[in-house]
């Protein structure tokens, strides 16, 4: 088969290497549109299920990843004010760069064909293909093309985010809440390469705007950061991709969802078919299970659209709850105030349950009493209140978690 692939991401180069591996007789272009070693972002976190699938699926590639993912033990939730919360769990970090590093080499060791500096606008471009994947990011041009068929849903989620990174140690997965006279910025924060650590900040667009983010040169933004962010950085300084002088690429989350993932020869996989909220660290590992996914749907079915369409219903049922559970944990950030106002120990047990549909729903304060009640008359922790309400973990479902016996939260004001 001729398959021409858009974009040198996760998806696109996984699902590359897939089908090579499979039959090395298909002809596989991978086109991208930016120089080699050039990418967006820092460290993306992980779990052993990744691996797992990885090692099944390729054991080479999957070892070259987990030799360059460093672990991370914990997390750590630091509200200003109060003593830091550690709790249990774990998984790793990896740097992104490196990550496509390894796949590009895995892709052509295999015999792919990886083109940079090759954009694909138009699907003529690559209309010799018998199969067109845009692997191509959640801003997809591909998909433009056919949009009356997949019937893309994009919303912008009401915070602001940066993706930046430190050389201060994260060695526990951190969360870190710091009040400002204009409301609380946050970061999320853990370790993806030796003396790196990603450091993802947030607030809400009213303290974005309060403190004047967005709108000064990019040192004296990372200064001010840093500035917020003291204690939490020791003298540690914040770096951001983007060269001094210009603004700091400030977003708004985009949530993506399709009707479709197929139209004729033409699939998406990966950020151009759906995205997930960074908070439940999952982007990456769905566009690598769309990519084997697709695979399997195409070695299953010798007819092409029947595998597609069978892709599209495997994969849409699968993504359902994820991005479900996505929206809400991005909810729940947005909705910060509501939750902040509790203890520490109440704070973490509410942001632990931020996937809960009941937590939406009913007040903060008559969920941790519920939980409390529970944990009372059980024994036990948590559990019920993850099932009635989604999972109760921050990220995956594998890590252990739960704050042993959940007690009803004090507001602090
Ligand atoms: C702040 C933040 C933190 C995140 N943290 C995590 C995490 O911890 N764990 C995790 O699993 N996921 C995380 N993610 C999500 C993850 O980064 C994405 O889900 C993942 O990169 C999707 O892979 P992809 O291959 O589909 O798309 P991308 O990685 O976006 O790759 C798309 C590629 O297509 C190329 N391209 C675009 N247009 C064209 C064109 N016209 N022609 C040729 N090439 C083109 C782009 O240059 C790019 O290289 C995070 C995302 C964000 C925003």
């Amino acid at each position: 088969m001729k398959i021409s692939c858009v974009g040198a991401g996760p998806a696109g180069l996984y699902f590359a290497i897939v089908m090579k591996r499979r039959n090395p007789n298909h002809e596989i272009v991978v086109h991208e549109r930016n120089p080699a070693g050039t990418t967006h972002g820092w460290g993306v976190v992980f779990w052993e299920d990744l691996l797992a699938t990885l090692r099944t699926n390729d054991p080479d590639s999957a070892q070259a990843i987990a030799d360059q993912a460093v672990p991370w033990s914990g997390q750590v939730v630091d509200v200003e004010g109060q003593p830091p919360l550690h709790h249990g769990g774990g998984g790793y970090g990896l740097c992104r760069r490196r990550l496509l590093q390894i796949l590009i080499e895995r892709a052509l060791a295999l015999g792919v064909d990886v083109r940079f500096e090759s954009e694909i606008s138009e699907l003529r471009q690559v209309a010799d293909a018998d199969l067109i994947v845009a692997a191509d990011g959640v801003a997809s041009p591909l998909r433009r093309h056919r949009a009356d068929q997949f019937r893309p849903q994009i919303e912008a989620g009401r915070n602001k985010y940066l993706w930046l990174a430190t050389t201060q140690r994260f060695p526990s997965f951190t969360f870190g809440f710091v009040p400002t006279s204009a409301g609380w910025v946050w970061f999320h924060a853990y370790s993806f390469k030796e003396g790196m650590s990603t450091f993802i900040v947030e607030c809400a667009p009213e303290t974005w705007k309060g403190l004047g983010l967005g709108t000064m040169r990019a040192d004296a933004e990372l200064r001010l950061l840093e500035s917020i962010f003291a204690k939490h950085l020791d003298g540690h300084e914040l770096i951001s991709r983007d060269g001094q002088g210009h603004t700091l690429p400030w977003s708004s989350f985009r949530r993506l969802v399709n009707r479709r993932w197929r139209a004729d020869n033409l699939v998406l996989i990966g950020d151009a078919a759906h995205t997930t909220h960074f908070t439940i660290g999952s982007g990456t590992r769905l566009a690598i299970d769309d990519a084997i996914a697709l695979a399997s749907a195409l070695s299953e079915h010798d007819s092409l659209p029947r595998a597609l369409d069978a892709f599209d219903r495997r994969r849409q049922r699968a993504l359902a709850r994820v991005q479900r559970d996505a929206r809400l944990s991005a909810e729940w950030f947005e909705n910060l105030p509501r939750y902040i106002r509790y203890n520490t120990p109440a704070f973490f047990t509410l942001l632990l349950a931020r996937r809960s549909r009941l937590l939406k729903r009913i007040p903060a304060r008559t969920y941790l009493y519920l939980r409390g009640q529970y944990t009372k008359l059980t024994g036990r922790a948590a559990a019920p209140l993850g099932r009635i309400g989604g999972p109760a973990h921050p990220f995956g479902s594998r890590a252990k978690c739960g704050i042993a016996g959940a007690e009803p939260g004090t507001p602090r004001h």
